[in-house]
């Protein structure tokens, strides 16, 4: 016996686990247990035998995941625990028994029964009192016991022991007596009992009552410097928060500040019963692991996959009577338009649109491969937007209307044609006429106020006028004008006149009468992007540790509100010493600010309208700073469980005082960034039948550039309604009208009032020769649409690249025009944008979720875009390519998602025979076209998958009902890129508006590789782009066919 014994002792401590895994495969686990047991019943025991065999029990019962479960069976429990007893004072004994009485705990059941049977008493008395002396002892035993207390039941009997008191006590001796750092696994394995124990709630209650927070928490402040000491740091943290005191959120109520009465009362916010705030179980260990380290790029669940093949095939069905559908008809105009007007040209004005006709020898642009687009000069705006400005003189051009006058004047009730644009924002009084409750003064936010600067900017006459510490408020047309005096208008496309009169107009919950300055003022983006933000070592726990000081200190705290929402006469603006908050403004979104010590503040960010959830976006000004001091920022109502925070995105702040100096940009901004889950918590009560769940925590610090500025922080890049309102204006004036075919409608009114704009842009036909009009006609759709999601301003700004794009002078928007008829919405959702929601329309829902069966009431946006396509369909002419812009908050790169069926089935491991099933692969084209474009553009983060979850989104419901097999959804990150040419950089805005830009040309290379294509139109794509080889040779195919057919047609005159 003793022989086999040590033979198997030599095999086994030699070499990999291999071996270890095949003795566990053969039974070896049960074989040594029955050898135990016999053992041990011989009288006196034998312990030559014992001993090894107790060693070999501990190396093999690591490596057995059913170890515990063998223990159970072999019903060895109380053999293992007789024999720990017996050897108590035999400490070289004793060991091996405490390695197998822990192997044997990792199994939750055998190690219940060991707790019942008295195991931790036995344990206990090994560890305590504190003495260095049987180290190897000691540290089995403390070992032994952390791993029974992950039993609740252990954890449960050791609290009312005592035994949560005397672990403290121990861990304070060996913290004070093992000054040079020896002992650290002592330590830490006497932190892991506390963190098990305290996983119960009574293990919780009674490490406060024993005063633990103050304990760990004064002890843990001499291991900070030491990075050896990073176990025994974390593992303090994790127990300080779990133990943290749970409370509810500082606010009156976690609804929305603003709410909205609905239409007939149609519905109030479903109510769900939850959970109180048990607080058992936690997630805490994932967060917890440091997440410096990659992304966490959320793998789609594959459970979630639509596996029916029949909900997966197209059913093109109508969700309402089909008569409905005429209305938009009105919205299709382009298709009635027989352009008479055209023939009243002037051979000047031909010679005019000649010009611009006259292509470049050589090709302006080129289809970037992966090394040409490392060229730093590529940029399609350096050579179009500025090149060529509009034809002065045809600035007054406005798409007749004359020929479609009968037909238009029965739908004039339903499609408000919106008058010229221009003329609407000229006229400022209109709007305060139509309704004069909502009439109100105006007026940008006051000023800076230290003097020095302010005069320098400003000339002398109207300082006495613009002094803000009067308190008086001016005209808004006053400082507009002084300002627009001072500094000439010098970001493109964006006027400040047109969006003083367009914010007027627009109708918000709180009745905004304040304009924030970078929306007025302008955002142009800086001259180099910025890279991800390095996060530096330690940032969170010392971050936490901070927090959990307001409890140990609380005479540091201040707890002042500075700024309330809710009860506007509760806080202290103004206070000296203490910044200034202010959100209500256009898309603004700061419910409450207080100021918890001298240069630190929480916020709480308001909930969607009508809702109580959603916070995520946020956005104001804030003011009254001093120079040179970091100050700590921490919003403590976040809601998703991780965030690109941790990965090095940055928020972005604009400066007054800066744009003043002629540097208007939104920057990104703050460092010592992390986000983390708090204590706070929102029970089943407060939240108003919403479930309890958690609240997390983006901490930042900000030095502000300037003393006493102004500033504005936001989520992301603010892009306000008012911003795309007065945008599509300044298109509208910039247009080349002899080119461009524009049409600006509203498509409908939305909840709250707003209009939401549709338009629709193409080329002017060549002629209005019947070939022309028959190639105008005939033009395919693209259906793109973008802020579905209010928070989600990159869309946005995407949106804005592809509009410039397609009304540029570019010659290759030119061509594009020629080949599509463009329909866009570009803001499907201006009510929730305006009042600074995250993800809601007004009635509380997410309208990407309403595409199955939007209610016309509800959802109007959805209802109409959807009724729109409809109709395209019904007349044969759904969209070739259908998008939907949004921004991603976990992943980087901007990619589509899209939808296949034979992918999804193959993903979901299904069974069904894929080869039935025939799927064109054409919606991969535009991906991959887009993957060589777009410099931001990731293929590899594209996802084509369709999942139950998403099945009311636009992308599912377009594809299915509508059959459009390139449906996406182009999701565009608010952080950066992981891969090439921007890899390590967060997005600005003008790689967003590129995207856009790009997204334009890639409609245009698969118009070329997909679809049939004139001679004319392969003939200057040819020109114009450097094809890669597929096209190019596509091209002379074509040209070889056209010039056969040409001839063969010659043949037969
Ligand atoms: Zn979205």
């Amino acid at each position: 016996m003793l022989n086999i014994l040590s033979v198997l002792t030599d095999l086994l401590s030699l070499g990999t686990g291999r071996r270890i895994q095949y003795v566990i495969s053969k039974g070896g686990s049960e074989a040594l247990l029955q050898a135990l047991i016999s053992a041990a019943r011989t009288e006196p025991p034998d312990h030559s035998i014992l001993l090894p065999l107790l060693r070999l029990l501990a190396r093999v019962g690591q490596r057995d995941r059913k170890f515990g479960l063998k223990v159970q069976k072999a019903e060895a429990t109380d053999v293992i625990l007789s024999l720990t007893r017996q050897n108590l004072g035999h400490h070289l004994n004793l060991t091996p028994c405490l390695w197998v009485l822990r192997v044997c705990a990792s199994n939750v059941t055998a190690g219940t029964t060991l707790g019942i049977n008295g195991a931790m008493e036995l344990l206990f008395k090994v560890i305590t009192p504190y003495s260095k002396r049987h180290i190897r002892t000691v540290r089995a035993a403390i070992e032994a016991l952390a791993a029974l207390l992950k039993s609740k039941s252990n954890s449960r009997r050791a609290v009312n022991r005592g035994y949560l008191g005397g672990l403290l006590r121990l861990y304070q001796d060996w913290h004070q007596n093992d000054v040079s750092n020896n002992y650290i696994y002592i330590r830490r394995g006497l932190l892991l009992c506390l963190k098990h124990i305290t996983n119960i709630q009574l293990g919780r209650e009674t490490f406060l009552g024993s005063r633990g927070m103050e304990i760990l928490f004064t002890s843990v402040q001499d291991c900070l410097s030491c990075k050896n000491l990073d176990p025994i740091v974390t593992t303090v943290t994790q127990i300080l928060r779990k133990c943290y005191p749970k409370e509810p959120l500082p606010v009156v109520s976690v609804r929305s500040s603003y709410s909205f009465p609905l239409p007939g009362n149609v519905k109030t916010e479903p109510l769900c019963v939850g959970f109180e705030d048990d607080y058992e179980s936690d997630g805490e260990e994932e967060v917890e692991k440091d997440l410096d380290k990659g992304d966490v790029e959320s793998k789609e669940e594959d459970y979630d996959l639509e596996t029916d093949v029949n909900k997966l095939r197209s059913r093109p069905v109508l969700d309402r009577p089909e008569e409905e559908l005429g209305q938009y008809e009105a919205m299709c105009l382009e298709l009635f338009h027989n352009f008479q007007e055209l023939e009243s040209e002037s051979e000047e004005d031909k010679s005019l649109e000649d010009r611009t006709e006259n292509l470049p020898s050589t090709p302006s642009h080129f289809i970037p491969s992966d090394n040409s687009v490392k060229h730093p000069n590529y940029r399609w705006r350096n050579q179009s937007v500025t090149e060529a400005g509009p034809d002065p003189g045809e600035k007054n051009f406005k798409v007749p209307l004359q020929t479609w006058t009968k037909k238009e004047k029965c739908r004039r009730d339903i499609i408000d044609e919106e008058r010229d644009g221009i003329e609407t924002v000229q006229n400022t009084g209109s709007c305060e006429k139509e309704n004069p409750a909502k009439s109100h003064v105006f007026t940008l936010r006051p000023l800076p106020k230290e003097d020095a600067w302010y005069k320098k900017i400003f000339n002398p006459e109207c300082e006495a006028s613009t002094d803000p510490s009067s308190g008086e408020r001016l005209e808004t047309s006053d400082i507009v004008t002084n300002l627009l005096e001072e500094h000439q208008e010098n970001i493109p496309f964006h006027n400040p006149h047109f969006y003083v009169a367009r914010a007027k107009c627009i109708k918000s919950i709180p009745a905004y009468k304040d304009l924030a300055f970078p929306d007025f003022w302008g955002h142009q983006p800086p001259p180099c992007g910025k890279p991800v933000l390095e996060r530096q070592y330690g940032v969170q726990r010392d971050k936490i540790l901070d927090d959990v000081r307001r409890l140990i200190q609380p005479c540091d705290v201040i707890g002042r509100t500075v700024y309330d929402l809710d009860e506007p006469s509760h806080s202290s603006p103004g206070t000296p010493g203490c910044l200034t908050f202010f959100s209500k403004f256009e898309s603004g979104n700061l419910r409450k600010a207080i100021q918890v010590r001298e240069f630190e503040y929480d916020l709480i960010m308001n909930a969607d309208v009508n809702s109580n959830q959603h916070h995520q976006w946020f956005y104001f000004e804030v003011r009254d700073m001093k120079l040179a001091v970091p100050y700590r920022f921490n919003i403590i109502n976040c809601e998703k469980f991780n965030s690109q925070f941790n990965y090095g995105m940055q928020l972005v702040m604009y400066s007054v005082k800066e744009a003043l100096l002629g540097r208007p940009h939104w920057l990104r901004a703050g460092h010592d960034i992390c986000y983390y889950k708090n204590h706070y918590r929102c029970s089943a009560a407060a939240g108003g039948g919403m479930r309890g769940k958690y609240y997390y925590t983006l901490t930042f610090s900000i030095k502000f550039p300037h003393k006493d500025d102004v500033c504005y922080l936001a989520y992301h890049y603010p892009y306000t309604y008012s911003t795309m309102m007065a945008h599509l204006d300044s298109q509208e004036q910039n247009r080349n009208p002899k080119k461009v075919y524009w049409r600006k409608q509203t498509l409908c009114q939305t909840l709250g009032g707003n209009p939401c704009p549709l338009l629709t842009i193409t080329a002017m036909p060549e002629s209005k020769k019947s070939d022309d009009l028959e190639q105008f006609y005939n033009r395919p759709y693209i259906f793109l649409m973008a802020r579905v999601h209010p928070g989600e301003s990159n869309a946005s700004w995407v949106m804005k690249g592809t509009l410039e794009f397609l009304v540029s002078s570019d010659p290759i928007a030119d061509l594009l025009r020629k080949c599509f008829i463009f329909k866009i919405v570009p803001m499907l959702n201006p009510d929730g944008v305006i009042n600074g929601n995250h993800r809601c329309s007004l009635s509380g829902d997410d309208l990407n979720r309403q595409w199955l069966k939007p209610n016309s009431q509800l959802h109007p946006t959805i209802y109409h875009t959807k009724g729109l396509l409809y109709y395209l369909r019904s007349i044969g002419r759904a969209p070739l390519v259908f998008c939907d812009y949004h921004g991603h908050s976990q992943k980087k790169n901007v990619f589509l998602y899209g939808c296949s069926i034979k992918e999804t089935l193959w993903q979901a491991g299904c069974t069904v025979d894929t080869a039935v099933i025939t799927e064109d692969v054409g919606y991969r084209t535009l991906p991959k076209i887009l993957d060589k474009v777009a410099p931001a553009f990731v293929m590899n983060s594209c996802s084509f998958l369709v999942e139950k979850s998403r099945e009311s989104t636009a992308r599912v419901v377009v594809w299915q009902e509508m059959g459009v097999l390139r449906s996406y959804t182009m999701e565009s990150t608010y952080c950066g890129c992981s891969h090439g040419l921007y890899k390590g950089l967060q997005l600005g805005t003008q790689e967003l508006e590129e995207m856009g830009s790009k997204f334009c040309l890639a409609l245009l290379i698969l118009h070329l590789k997909s679809l049939p294509c004139s001679k004319k139109v392969m003939d200057q794509a040819a020109l114009l782009l450097d094809l890669d080889e597929e096209i190019t040779d596509r091209a002379q195919s074509l040209k070889t066919r056209f010039a056969n057919e040409r001839d063969g047609n010659d043949r037969s005159k």
